[in-house]
């Protein structure tokens, strides 16, 4: 059998979308699983929108996702050059072929005499199909008109048989022939090379000439393959076999689109969406494994258990929660020291930790016990600087007015446990440690005969301005040890805490 060969061929216009990157984790994970060669190729024959920002930023984008290629841009490799904009000369080579071959004609209609044809089409209820006026012209002739300096495009001669390919999700598609219009392959006049080749034509040339054995790609582009079909029979090329990806959706059902929020590849990542978690998440967009309803897969599960076949051909549904999901699974199962680096900028971004390159170790020590606090009680990592405020300041006033802490704290128990415990604040001295708050918290109860909520809501507000949080055990050692070191914001210690806290009261 033929190697698998499969390609992720973006056109740099633009940022990298939820649905580019499924089509480009689908691509590299088929090429994972079959031992095959994952190609990327830059589609930018749009010179008007493409951006080199743009090429880079998508590679970036698909490192950061895991999803390195194995010839492509900077790699290179057998077929190089692998953006399109550099391989215009090889395309023109082509063309002359099939003019030569009388594979593909010469079309000397002007943009007036199109746009009257199909007006004409459109009054008769005919279809809108180019009428054909230029492929009886005899070759001779073209080429003198050619030659004389009159303009034109080149356009393919669509056979008078059903365009057919394989799709490995849709099974045997057939386009009637009728229905397809010569496709122009080289539009006129825009390049020196006579005139610049369209997305149809290029990317059947590259897919045939670097060897591609499976097109896996969205299904908007299912209404051009019949064209690209044509485009290999001319040149007398295998077909490849195609694997249409079906639409992402938003919740209302709608085509996903910037309407539905931020959905770039970057986005993610700057909310802080672990790689591992959207990965995971973007090959359940319209694939499930074999047998039982897991959901949780890592990069290595995902290569052992994907397969073309079991991708659905109804659209899949963009669910935020389900995402979420999987990123709150990552973030509570991940490797801690990586986390910590994934979430670093988070906290720098927000002024509560230094620049990471120059740390002190007790202050990397500290920012992992602090991290520790909140990775379970997070959906994504920019949620981390309002989770981790409290350290940094409580707002007494603010703290005292809000709701639920103003009907705690104005409880007589609540002052009397207050007063107890302050007072043995007060006359300790040293780090508050997690037994020292156990002792202290006994004597209170001893002395004030509060207990269970109502002993420790009172304290837990006045320490960090809410009476749910993290555990106190693990709580006060990153309160104390981040009160001991030098922060780019002071954490206050839980003696300054309860000071500032019940100043001025009786
Ligand atoms: N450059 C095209 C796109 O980004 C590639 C389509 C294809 O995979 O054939 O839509």
């Amino acid at each position: 059998m033929a190697p698998v060969r499969v390609r992720f061929a973006p056109s740099p216009t633009g940022m990298l979308h939820v649905g580019n990157a499924r089509t480009a984790l689908f691509n590299w994970l088929y090429a994972r699983g079959k031992g095959g060669t994952f190609v990327l190729r830059v589609e930018d024959t749009d010179v008007e929108r493409s951006e080199e920002r743009h090429e880079l930023q998508l590679m970036e984008d698909l490192l950061w996702l895991g999803l390195r290629w194995d010839e492509g841009p900077v790699t290179g490799g057998p077929y190089a050059p692998y953006r399109q904009s550099e391989r215009l000369a090889l395309y023109a080579r082509h063309t002359e072929q099939l003019l030569a071959g009388g594979k593909a004609y010469r079309c000397f209609c002007d943009v007036a005499q199109l746009e009257a044809d199909r007006e004409a089409a459109l009054a008769t209820h005919e279809p809108q199909n180019y009428a054909g006026r230029c492929r009886q012209i005899p070759p001779g002739e073209a080429q003198a008109r050619a030659e004389a300096g009159e303009s034109y495009a080149v356009r393919l001669r669509i056979p008078d048989h059903p365009l057919r390919f394989h799709d490995l999700i849709r099974g045997p598609v057939e386009f009637p022939h009728e229905t397809i219009s010569d496709p122009v392959l080289v539009r006129s006049g825009t390049l020196r090379e006579g005139g610049m080749p369209v997305y149809n034509y290029v990317v059947t040339i590259d897919d045939a000439l670097m060897g591609i054995s499976h097109v896996i790609r969205g299904d908007d582009h299912i209404s051009n393959t019949p064209r690209q079909v044509a485009v290999y029979e001319a040149f007398g090329w295998a077909v490849p076999e195609f694997a249409h990806l079906s639409t992402i959706l938003g919740a209302d059902r709608e085509r996903l689109s910037k309407r539905h929020g931020a959905t770039s590849i970057a986005s993610f990542r700057a909310a802080g969406i672990l790689p591992e978690a959207l990965v995971n998440y973007l090959a359940l967009l319209g694939w499930g494994p074999s047998g039982g309803d897991h959901e949780v897969f890592s990069a290595e599960d995902l290569v052992r258990e994907f397969q073309l076949e079991r991708v659905t051909a109804s659209p899949a549904v963009f669910d935020w929660a389900k995402l979420h999901y999987l990123n709150r699974y990552y973030l509570k199962t991940g490797d801690a020291a990586r986390l910590l680096e994934l979430a670093w900028p988070f906290l720098t971004g927000a002024g509560m930790l230094p620049p990471r390159g120059a740390t002190a170790p007790e202050v990397r020590g500290w920012a992992a016990s602090m991290l520790g606090l909140f990775l379970h009680s997070i959906d994504q990592l920019d949620e981390l600087p309002a989770k981790a405020a409290f350290l940094f300041e409580v707002n007494r006033e603010a703290v005292r007015a809000e709701g639920e802490n103003k009907a705690v704290l104005e409880s007589e128990s609540a002052q009397e446990v207050l007063a107890a415990f302050a007072a043995r604040v007060r006359a300790s001295a040293g780090e508050v440690t997690p037994d020292r708050f156990k002792e202290w918290m006994n004597e209170v109860k001893a002395e004030t005969g509060v207990k269970g909520k109502d002993l420790f809501h009172p304290v837990r507000i006045a320490l960090t301005g809410s009476h749910s949080g993290p555990e106190f055990d693990k709580l006060l050692p990153v309160i104390e040890q981040g009160a001991s070191l030098s922060l780019p914001r002071p954490v206050r210690s839980v003696r300054d805490r309860i000071e500032s806290f019940i100043e001025g009261e009786a």
